[in-house]
């Protein structure tokens, strides 16, 4: 069981849970000496840029077939699917 992020709806018995991600970040890793060992060798992590998620929502099955036929693929941001919902 789990709640939508997006209508606020309680899930169905067995009804599938998607992960959508609505926000990300920019994260720097810096570079680290010697953290990788073998037996024969040490070698350094060269650090640098990359994306992490820093929000995700859960998504009913009928949230995602709504954001599925608008968009193609990807998430709607939850004021779409409210306005979409008060349209039908
Ligand atoms: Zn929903």
């Amino acid at each position: 069981m789990f709640v939508c992020g997006f209508c606020g709806n309680n899930s169905k018995h067995g009804e599938k849970l998607r992960r959508v991600v609505v926000e990300t970040k920019t994260v720097n890793h810096p570079h680290r000496y010697d953290c990788y060992t073998n037996s024969r060798q040490t070698s350094d992590d060269p650090g640098g840029t990359g994306t992490q998620i820093a929000k995700e929502l859960h998504e009913c099955e009928s949230c995602f077939e709504l954001s599925q036929r608008q968009r193609g693929t990807g998430a709607l941001i939850p004021e779409e699917v409210q306005k979409q919902r008060a349209g039908t």
